[in-house]
């Protein structure tokens, strides 16, 4: 009996298989050159896990609707249309669900540091994000509230790949950072520059979740975000600055699974069937 997690992102895929006694796992990049190279990594990398798979979670970059099929993904275009609930099904022979990635990350923090009111930012190719509160995930009317990613700025800022201006992930995506700096993106990591103005926004973030859902926790992940030194110490002490009087501030942390926390929550949605805390 095989559990199945994806994690599709921007930039590469990750599958983690667990069984009673073992896990498995694979990370690959994304070929560069199109949905089917994409899709036959996809297979490839799907063929070679161990067999008898229950069930699969998807944590997933890009939108996908309610049949399996992606609707829009700003990162790799040429995914649009495709049947991705098949195309996986197919492959190995079992049903399918999906999250979105920050969301099912929120679920898979909020379960490893048994916390109720957590919120989870994740910083990689772009920004996503997850709200628990009160020991549920917040969905929101329309299901898919948390998108943190694109919480309006500034209405003068940079263009967001979502097509209004001025996003959080149009702020802080390594892209945004690389046009602002003038840096090549294995440079913005060392930058104290970016980390300056990744922790001023993200404390402002803070601020604005704290006003709104109270979280205890606020957890930092994604490659990016992980990557960036000292971050969540440095949005907690800039945090400090934006709350106001008497009331109090998350602790700010790196996330439990770093940079997997999309892939964890995967995990969880394969094992649980559902993401209904
Ligand atoms: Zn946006």
């Amino acid at each position: 009996m095989t559990f199945l997690a994806l994690d599709i992102g921007g930039t590469k895929l990750a599958v983690r298989a667990a069984s009673a006694d073992k896990t498995w796992e694979r990370i690959e990049p994304w070929p560069r050159d199109g949905v089917e190279s994409d899709l036959a990594l996809l297979r490839a990398v799907l063929a070679a896990a161990p067999p008898e798979v229950v069930r699969a979670g998807v944590s997933a970059a890009p939108t996908v609707d309610l049949d399996g099929r992606v609707t829009a993904w700003p990162s790799r275009p040429s995914w649009c249309g495709l049947d991705l609930r098949r195309t996986i099904e197919e492959t190995i022979g079992a049903p399918v669900l999906f999250g979105d990635d920050g969301t099912l990350a929120a679920v898979a923090e909020a379960e490893a540091s048994g916390c109720a009111d957590l919120v989870y930012l994740g910083l990689g190719t772009g920004v996503g994000g997850g709200v628990i509160s009160d020991g549920r995930l917040l969905r929101g009317a329309w299901g898919t509230a948390g998108e943190l990613g694109h919480l309006p700025m500034d209405p003068a800022g940079p263009p967001c790949r979502c097509g209004r201006g001025g996003c959080l992930q149009a702020l802080l995506s390594p892209e945004a950072l690389s046009r602002r700096t003038g840096l090549p993106s294995e440079e913005l990591v060392t930058s104290g520059k970016v980390v300056a103005f990744v922790a001023e926004t993200l404390a402002r973030v803070v601020v604005l979740l704290s006003e709104l859902v109270q979280p205890s926790r606020v957890h930092i992940g994604g490659g990016f975000g992980v990557a960036l030194p000292g971050l969540p110490a440095r949005v907690g002490e800039r945090s400090r600055v934006w709350i106001r009087q008497g009331h109090r501030l998350p602790a700010v942390a790196t996330a439990a699974f770093g940079a997997h926390a999309s892939l964890a929550g995967a995990m969880v949605l394969a094992r649980t069937g559902g993401t209904k805390r």
